[in-house]
């Protein structure tokens, strides 16, 4: 058993530990009075995080190992009985878990229904998604059983949909709100089965451990404020096996966040960061990171190594091996990443950290769902240069994520991922003095270290609007 010996340091008055100390305690009794505002005027409320003061504390713990499980390796009863045995005899090991397998999905149309103001759908929508958790807690306890636990989680978001007041300007919080439920119900099963087959574990509730930044449905980890309350939810618990959520967090003021959609990976990445862990390893259907997918390009290879660096613009050209965000808080503290084959652990699959070899096929990644923005000034008077400032601006106000960037005197084109905000961000466009024109359906492939062959097979054609290459790289926008 681990022996996570606490040594707690009184309260310093230095000015920079004294300052933080006076800053959390401001932002809880902010949050505090925020929940107590809310709770009157909300009977679903107690969803919301009231994070407690916390002194500073320092614990000494072995080292950490961070196991990374998503939808795909949890979306049956085999797979969790996979992940079980893929944890056993594992000591000192903090397991994230995504939803179950296409749940964020399904709690998604959930939410559209909260907004189409269709209760009775969304119940019927929650049904299904007690029936399908219902059938794979049978399976692995091989009877019916009711776990208390997933029984009141459901009942919260049943409350949630009924009793919701919807307003459009609350949507992404409304969002937020009901998909974390995936990740709450798949990580209370994880850890009750895990107890039930002999691995004690401490269930952690992400909203209270990480606190993150206010941007509803996108948020940042606050790394900072979130160590201390992650150390402290450890702290005495006299276990050394710990099951949290992907995914979510909550904000300053108490209410729920989501990283963004495959957010987990991050999730896993700040836990590591944050405990200093030996290494990170998200398990994962494929055999580890390979050159391409192998879906849409036959002859796909595996990749043993790859440098923090490589696997950062794979996975911002769209490569689906971790969310792009994954990287800087392992990269910070140094920590290797492995990419694993879920379905056999004595497989080495592929191992991202500081130093690598060299990467010694062309990589290629398509990222799909893009929209192509062209921008022009009305005003052909001035070159368009002058106006960047105005239009990225823009862009962060409505969030729009911008992959590839083509200029000239007079437009400026971009790729960016398809979202709710487009329409309104070009309105607001228009509404500056550009003229803007929209095409969707698009999608941007990026090769690296291409070939005469590959550059013949992908990058020429009518189906090709943008091309840009360096020696190295060749990025084509092309319509689908
Ligand atoms: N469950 C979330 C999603 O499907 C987060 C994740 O899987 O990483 O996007
Ligand atoms: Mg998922």
């Amino acid at each position: 058993m681990a022996n996570f010996a606490i040594i707690r340091t009184p309260p310093q008055h230095s000015p920079r530990t004294g300052g933080s100390n006076i800053q959390s305690a401001r932002i809880c009794t902010k949050m505090n009075i925020f929940s107590q505002l809310y709770r009157k005027k909300n009977p679903t409320s107690h969803l919301f995080a009231t994070f407690a003061p916390i002194n500073r504390i320092t614990i000494k713990y072995p080292a950490m190992k961070v196991y990374k499980f998503g939808g795909a390796s949890v979306k049956s009863a085999d797979g969790v009985r996979n992940l079980r045995h893929i944890v056993d005899g594992e000591e000192n090991l903090f397991i994230i878990v995504s939803a179950m397998g296409k749940t964020t999905n399904a709690l998604e149309e959930v939410f559209t229904c909260m907004q189409k103001g269709d209760k009775q759908e969304g119940l019927d929508r929650i049904k299904r998604i007690v029936e399908y958790h219902d059938s794979i807690i049978t399976d692995l306890w091989g009877a019916p059983t009711r776990i208390e636990q997933v029984d009141l989680l459901f009942g919260q978001l049943r409350n949630i949909l009924v009793d919701t007041t919807y307003r459009t300007s609350d949507a992404e919080l409304w969002y937020d709100t009901i998909v974390a439920f995936g990740e709450l119900i798949s990580t209370t099963i994880v850890s009750e089965y895990l107890k039930h087959t002999g691995i004690d574990n401490r269930w952690i509730d992400m909203r209270t451990t990480f606190v993150t930044n206010q941007r509803h449905k996108d948020a940042y980890v606050d790394i900072k404020a979130s160590e201390p309350r992650l150390k402290e939810a450890l702290e005495n618990t006299g276990v050394s096996v710990f099951v949290g959520q992907g995914f979510i967090g909550a904000a300053p003021d108490g209410t729920t966040t989501t990283l963004g959609r495959e957010g987990s990976d991050y999730s896993a990445a700040v836990v590591a960061n944050i405990l200093d862990a030996e290494s990170m390893s998200v398990w994962k259907d494929v055999d580890g990171v390979l050159n391409a997918d192998p879906k849409i390009f036959p002859d796909a290879v595996q990749i043993a190594e790859l440098n923090y660096l490589d696997a950062i613009e794979l996975a911002y050209s769209g490569a689906q091996i971790i969310h792009p965000r994954t990287i800087k808080p392992l990269q910070n503290k140094n920590i290797p990443l492995y990419v694993r084959p879920f379905g056999d652990k004595r497989k080495p699959g592929t191992v991202i950290r500081a130093m690598s070899a060299p990467v010694d096929v062309p990589i290629l990644i398509l990222k799909k769902n893009q929209v192509l923005l062209t921008i022009r000034s009305r005003d052909f008077s001035f070159v368009l240069e002058e106006r960047f400032a105005t239009i990225f601006s823009l862009f962060e106000r409505f969030r729009l994520k911008t992959n590839l960037i083509h200029n000239s005197a007079v437009n400026l084109s971009l790729c960016v991922d398809n979202s709710w905000h487009i329409d309104e961000a070009v309105n607001a466009l228009r509404a500056n003095g550009f003229d803007v024109m929209k095409t969707g359906d698009m999608e941007l492939l990026t090769i690296r270290g291409y070939t005469d062959e590959l550059w013949r097979r992908y990058a020429k054609g009518p189906q090709v609007f943008i091309r840009q290459s360096t020696q190295a790289t060749v990025r084509v926008v092309r319509k689908r």
